[in-house]
């Protein structure tokens, strides 16, 4: 008997999904049971029909019984209804599975799907967790919102690590960063620091940096040059559609999130409501999630014959409505029948396109998470903003309001409005927004939270909106704020 027949099942959780997803899931699952995949599915309802009967989250709380025993879950896309009040269940699933881990293989399939990059095969791992997706928003005045960037040692470290593990595993051959630690100093540069202490630890890898400004430039323009690129939360998820889409087609781009111990596949593309039940999608994307996902539950074997089959199919020019181009396609098909295009195709590799290995190697152990403790330093409070919302008049006016505040322990220094000084010293044509930031400085060294409380105590007597304070510390010394401009 083969390998294939006695392999014990395992137990996932699927769900169809909105629009296209049940006709792309049923396409997908078809097609990797006539591969053999050895799968136990249990079925949970997620998205439109769930948020409609008042869940905000788009899933059942039963579901998520199914989710944590299966840990491996097969999901459709869904479509997100418009309007307030209801939250996001890609952000859900990830925050409460841990899926800290956001990878997208981005391959161009030339000359079969018209690219104008036709070498490239670029894998972005994406941070999913943190950074200004932690959702924590304020709106502060009336004129100013804010929303708070947060970037942890562990989460880059176990980011940074899953990336140079993925370039090993994957016989892959440079991991690139891509930050913005020219402007942010501090969260992003925390990001580019941890990539520099990990890639000296693979020396095998070769690594380099890019602002991601021109990174993602040359990404646009030149994708043969990335190998592997790993990016903080916001960065991935613009730059992972980008480098989806410039393959020629987003349509066809598979994603896992992996956490410690939970993992969720998925097609990139939405719910494309137009296209649904008219047997019309494209099922190549949640099938080259699945394919992730065979690797990643140790069924190696069966995902390289179902990715050699969909190259082989797309490189006999039978392409749903979305690929078919007159001259490279030879058929015009519907979901069902690129289905079973690829089942009579299993067992056969692509003759012109790169075939695909995937050997046990590859299959994923569960991703180590790993991180290193170091010794606390030592924080010392050196200073406080304290930010107001405040519209009395001037910066010259606050400025000079603010003078007479100082206590014995905190020493007035300076005004600054949307991160540019204000006062003293500064050009009195400048725009300000009714939001202000006032900074004190420790007199002699450093404060106590109680010279904190009472330098507050004395703007509440002066009638002023402090709206919240930020410390300004020291760790071992090193400053751990930024100066604001003209400081
Ligand atoms: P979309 O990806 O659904 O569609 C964009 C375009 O691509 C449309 O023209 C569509 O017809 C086409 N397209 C997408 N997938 C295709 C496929 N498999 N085969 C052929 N053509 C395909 O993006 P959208 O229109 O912005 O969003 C529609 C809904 O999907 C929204 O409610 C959105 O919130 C949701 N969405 C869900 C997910 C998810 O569940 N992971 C991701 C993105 C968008």
């Amino acid at each position: 008997m083969s390998e294939t027949a006695t392999r014990t099942k395992t137990a996932i959780t699927v769900a169809y999904g909105d629009g296209i997803g049940p006709e792309i899931m049923e396409a997908t699952l078809k097609i990797i049971e006539a591969a053999g995949a050895a799968l136990d599915c249990e079925k949970i309802e997620i998205g439109e029909k769930v948020y409609e009967r008042g869940i905000s989250t788009g899933i059942e709380p039963e579901s998520w019984d199914s989710l944590l025993r299966t840990k491996v879950f097969l999901k459709a896309p869904i479509t997100t209804p418009q309007g307030g009040g209801f939250k996001s269940l890609n952000v859900t699933t990830r925050k409460t599975l841990g899926l800290y881990a956001n990878v997208r293989p981005c391959v161009s399939y030339h000359p079969y799907v018209d690219t104008k990059h036709p070498v490239m095969d670029v894998v972005i791992v994406r941070e999913n967790e943190e950074d200004l997706y932690a959702g924590i928003e304020h709106q502060q005045t009336d004129q100013v919102v804010q929303c708070l960037k947060l970037i942890s040692r562990p989460g880059s470290e176990k980011i940074i690590r899953y990336a140079f593990d993925y370039a090993i595993k994957h016989n892959r051959k440079k991991v690139t960063c891509f930050t913005k630690d020219n402007i942010m100093k501090h969260t992003d540069g925390l990001f580019h620091k941890i990539f520099d202490e990990v890639a000296a630890e693979y020396p095998n890898i070769e690594n380099e940096h890019w602002i991601v400004d021109i990174g993602a430039a040359k990404l646009a323009d030149t994708p043969e040059n990335f190998d592997v690129i790993v990016m903080p939360n916001l960065y991935g998820d613009i730059l992972s559609d980008v480098a989806a889409q410039i393959t020629g087609s987003v349509g066809l781009a598979g994603s896992a999130n992996i956490g410690e111990n939970y993992a969720m596949f998925e097609a990139i593309h939405g719910s494309a409501p137009r296209r649904a039940g008219q047997n019309l999608a494209n099922p190549s994307g949640l099938l080259l999630g699945a394919v992730l996902m065979l690797v990643h539950i140790g069924q190696p074997d069966v995902a390289e014959k179902v990715h050699n089959a969909l190259l082989k199919t797309l490189e006999d020019g039978v392409h749903t409505y979305d690929l078919y181009k007159e001259g490279t396609s030879t058929r015009k098909v519907g979901t069902s029948e690129f289905a079973d295009a690829v089942i009579e195709r299993l067992g056969q590799r692509p003759e012109k396109l790169k075939a695909v290995t995937y050997n046990t190697q590859v299959a994923q152990t569960q991703p180590k998470q790993t991180w290193k403790t170091l010794p606390p330093r030592k924080k010392e409070l050196v200073g406080i903003d304290v930010f107001l919302d405040w519209k009395a008049g001037t910066a010259q006016d606050l400025g000079q309001t603010l003078e007479g505040l100082s206590t014995d322990a905190l020493t007035f220094k300076l005004v600054s409005s949307r991160g540019i000084k204000v006062y003293p010293d500064a050009f009195k044509e400048m725009f300000c927004a009714d939001h202000w930031s006032c900074r004190f400085m420790a007199a002699n060294g450093t404060i106590t939270h109680g010279d904190v409380i009472a330098l507050l105590g004395k703007f509440q007597d002066a009638g002023l909106d402090f709206i919240k304070t930020e410390h300004l510390c020291t760790f071992d010394g090193e400053r751990g704020y930024t100066l604001a401009q003209g400081e």
